[in-house]
């Protein structure tokens, strides 16, 4: 059976397209096919973390107005074979409607071990599209009050969608500056205050940063993998620990 799940935040910058990047890349290690759709209208980035961009010539916007068909809007990536992408407009004027976007994914669904589905920032249209189809959701934040409010906002959103499987993503979290700030006491609070259960915390990793903006996610996947094959296990059901210490 196939899962789709889509990887949402209220606010801008807190590693959705990172996060879903990286997890496709460690579903389709362990032997996955896997599609992952950036449902980022105008704010594409997978296509860049992934290297691919040079390549591209057909994105979503282009099955819609028939100028292709939808495999020929599919891209695999060299360095990751059996991980498929579909890019996003480049505009952000071309925003894909819910319905068409739950249609594709229905109709190709049971292709794919996994669809992936990098949404945008907030919870308007866009984010509708991309978890109009979603059997899944993974809500991604950072240890602040801002970013947090978002994650509420759009655990609210999901719930009213009827998506009742969600889990919380901390992301770029760093120990030191969690103390430092002294914006909540402990990780429980940021839980708590988000009010969906961990499932993963991934560190605030330079290397993270390096190879996503060097478009390298995939050639040099195993210096940024350990956290999210545990990501992967998690979603599986199994419990491994948190990779980092709290
Ligand atoms: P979003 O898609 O939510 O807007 P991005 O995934 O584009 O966010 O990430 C925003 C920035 O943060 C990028 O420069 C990215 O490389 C960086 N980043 C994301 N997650 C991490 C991390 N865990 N460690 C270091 N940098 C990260
Ligand atoms: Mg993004």
């Amino acid at each position: 059976m196939s899962q789709v799940i889509v990887v949402a935040s209220g606010k801008g910058g807190t590693g959705k397209t990172t996060v879903s990047t990286s997890l496709a890349l460690a579903l389709v290690r362990k032997q996955n096919k896997v599609l992952l759709i950036d449902c980022d209208s105008g704010m594409r980035g997978t296509d860049m973390m992934l290297g691919i961009t040079d390549r591209l010539v057909y994105d979503i916007s282009d099955v819609i107005s028939g100028a292709c068909t939808f495999s020929d809007a599919l891209y695999e990536c060299s360095a990751a074979r059996g991980l498929f992408t579909l890019a996003a407009p480049l505009s952000a004027e071309d925003e894909i409607s819910p319905q068409v976007m739950k249609q594709f994914i229905e109709e190709h669904k049971d292709e794919y071990a996994y669809i992936i589905i990098d949404a945008p920032a907030g919870v308007g249209t866009g984010f509708e599209a991309a978890a109009k189809a979603a059997d899944r959701a993974l809500i991604v934040v950072n240890c602040e009050p801002t970013s947090v409010r978002g994650g509420i906002n759009i655990r609210n959103k999901l719930s009213d969608m009827g998506i009742t499987d969600v889990r919380l993503v901390i992301n770029r979290f760093e120990r030191a500056r969690f103390l430092a700030t002294a914006l909540y006491e402990d990780l429980d609070e940021v839980i708590d205050t988000v009010g969906v259960g961990l499932i993963a915390l991934i560190p605030e990793d330079v290397r993270i940063t390096a190879l996503s903006q060097r478009g390298a996610l995939a050639t040099n996947w195993a210096k940024s993998t350990v956290v999210f094959d545990s990501l992967v296990e998690r979603l599986r059901g199994n419990n491994v620990p948190l990779t980092i210490e709290v």
